[in-house]
Formats: C-alpha cells, structure tokens, sequence
C-alpha cells in the first residue's frame, strides 16, 4: 500500500511527489495523459520567481525529473472510479488494476473550457485545437482564429502570428482579462486583426475546418472567416466528477478546501487549479503542492503514532 497517491502529474501533483517523498514517504503518481500538466502549452513562463522566460516544456520536465529522482512512481493510467471515505484509500484503473493508499491527494487540474458551438467536437483535431504551441506549425503560412481574451490567447496569438498569415483574434468583450503588457505586445503584430465583443457562432468544413462565423453582438452582424484553425483559448474547468459521490465539490465543481488543502475526508488533500480558490498560477499549484503533500505527512505521522499507542 503507497503512503501517499496521488492523481495528477502537473505541477501541484509533481511539487507535491518532491514533498512527499522528501518527507519519507512512498509516493505514487497516477497521470492519464502526459506529466506536466497546463504547463506543457505554454511557450514561455514569465511569471515563475526565479525561472523567468523557461519553456513549459522543459519547466515539466525538471519538475518530473526532480520526483523520479527522490523515488517517486510515476504510472501512466486513467483513473475511473475512487473510494476515498474508508482508512484505504481505493482507486480503480482503467487497465482493471486497483491501487490503494493512506493517503491521497487529488491534482486533477483543469481542462480546457470548450465553446459548445456546432463543429466544434466533430473537426477536433482537423483545425479546431486547445494548444497552440502544440498544433500551430500545422497551419504555416495559412489564417486562423483565436478565441479567448485571457493570457493564454494572448500568448496563442503571439505564437501563431509568427507562424501564420494572419491571425483573427475573437473575443466577446470589448476588454481583455489579460495583461494590459500582454495585449500591448500582440497589438505589435501587423499579421493580427482584432474582432471585439464577438462570438464564434459555428466552426464549419468537412473534413477539416474550413471557415468560422463570427457574430458581432454590438453590431448585430455576421462575418464568415476563410480559415484552416480555430484555437480557442477560454480557460478551464475542472473535472471532478470521479469524486462527486464523497468529496464536496463547489457549485463549478471544483473540490472545496481551504489553504491548508484538506477536502471533506480525513486523509484525502487538494492540489492546484482543482481546488477552490482565488489564483490559479504555477505558483500557486506549487504552493498548494507542498501544502498537501505535508498535510498528507502529518496525517501519517499522527496515525503511525495513534497505531503504536493502540499497541502498548
Ligand atoms: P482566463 O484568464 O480564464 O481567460 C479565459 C478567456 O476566455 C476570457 O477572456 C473569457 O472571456 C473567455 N471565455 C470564457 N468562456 C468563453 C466562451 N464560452 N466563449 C468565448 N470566450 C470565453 O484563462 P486563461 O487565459 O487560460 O488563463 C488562466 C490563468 O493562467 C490566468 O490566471 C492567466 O493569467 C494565467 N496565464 C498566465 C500566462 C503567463 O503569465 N504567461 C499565460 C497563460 C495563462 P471574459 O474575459 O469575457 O470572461
């Protein structure tokens, strides 16, 4: 049985496997798609204290590195069912496996925020994308959309105007939720058209995207854009359904906790952008990563001392 499980390998997951191996235990992390997280979209982080302008890429990658290295167990699976309410923390594969713990911390992130317009789910993957610096040289020399009016668009925007023709970036409002730095360096750009209080009605194509309408609500009119891409960028939502039945999740469902990262049940913790609260930044799934990890140790250490009582 692991001392600490842990599911998700992104930062709050891997900060918290350095913490918690540190601290003596055994630790397992369990990760459905690669480790790494958000992070991995991202070209440059400007914003991580002492590490300005790393690669996500590579910022992943000596976070993953520094866990190995201090023993922890990074298994590639899909979780798809838990029970966390009992002393045994249980956890069911998708490859039939069953993992148990005595401790566990959920680091389940967040996943992109979809825009539920037709063509959108069926041409993922043939145009439409959630990752930028992962699927923009597909479309060099060619148009494209980007949707979103936070970071994340800003910097996809960025990146794809130095790849593109030319780039329309959509956003329903006529101001931006990122850095006002951030959209002074994009507006730099000839290749970019901005389209304001506007929303992309309908991704259409056949078998790949062809064009996107876009509606202007200030204006009550329609533009139907040529483009090979639409990367759309409007933040993330978690995915806590697993753990609906026994851990309080909030109204958006995210699982509830304080800054001392501990859910409902004894033993069971939270880590970054999964967790109510006001910042979701590296930092803060760092921050919450170590947190949880020794919240998890002094669970253990309390229940070691509370079995060795028990035996006198
Ligand atoms: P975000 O800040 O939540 O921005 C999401 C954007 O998508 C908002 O502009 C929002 O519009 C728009 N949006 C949401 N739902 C939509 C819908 N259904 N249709 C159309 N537009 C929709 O998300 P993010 O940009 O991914 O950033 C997440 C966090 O990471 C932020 O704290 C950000 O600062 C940080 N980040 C930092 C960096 C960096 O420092 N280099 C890079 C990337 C991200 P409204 O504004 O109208 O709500």
């Amino acid at each position: 049985m692991t001392d600490i499980l842990i599911i998700g390998a992104g930062t709050a997951g891997l900060t918290a496997a350095i913490y918690g191996t540190r601290a003596g235990y055994s630790v397992e992390v369990l990760e459905q798609r690669i480790h790494g997280g958000q992070i991995i979209n991202t070209t440059s982080v400007e914003n991580y204290p002492g590490m300005p302008g790393v690669s996500g890429a590579e910022f992943a990658g000596a976070l993953y590195e520094q866990a190995v290295s201090l023993g922890a167990e990074i298994r590639y699976e899909t979780v798809i069912r838990a029970e966390l309410g009992g002393d045994v923390k249980r956890v069911y594969l998708e490859s039939e496996q069953i993992k148990t713990a005595k401790s566990l911390i959920i680091a389940t992130g967040a996943k992109p925020r979809k825009l539920d317009v037709p063509g959108e789910d069926r041409l993922l993957g043939a145009g439409v994308s959630y990752c930028a610096t992962c699927d923009g040289a597909f479309h060099r020399g060619r148009d494209v959309v980007v949707v979103g009016g936070g970071n994340t668009a800003i910097d996809d925007a960025i990146v794809l105007a130095g790849l593109v023709r030319k780039v329309y970036l959509v956003h329903r409002r006529n101001e931006f939720r990122a850095d006002a730095s951030a959209v002074k360096r994009l507006r730099r750009y000839e290749n970019v058209e901005f389209i304001l209080s506007s929303q992309v009605e309908e991704i259409r194509g056949e078998t790949a995207v062809e064009s996107v309408v876009i509606y202007n609500q200030e204006e009550d009119s329609r533009r139907d854009l040529s483009v090979s891409g639409v990367f759309i960028a409007a933040g993330h939502e978690p995915d806590n359904g697993l753990f609906a039945d026994e851990i309080t999740l909030s109204p958006e469902g995210y699982v509830v906790a304080g800054e001392d990262c501990q859910t409902n049940l004894p033993g069971v913790f939270v880590a970054g952008d999964t967790r109510t609260k006001q910042v979701r930044q590296i930092v803060t799934a760092a921050a919450d990563g170590a947190v949880a990890a020794l919240a998890a140790s002094s669970f253990l250490a309390a229940k070691a001392e509370t079995g060795k009582e028990n035996e006198l």
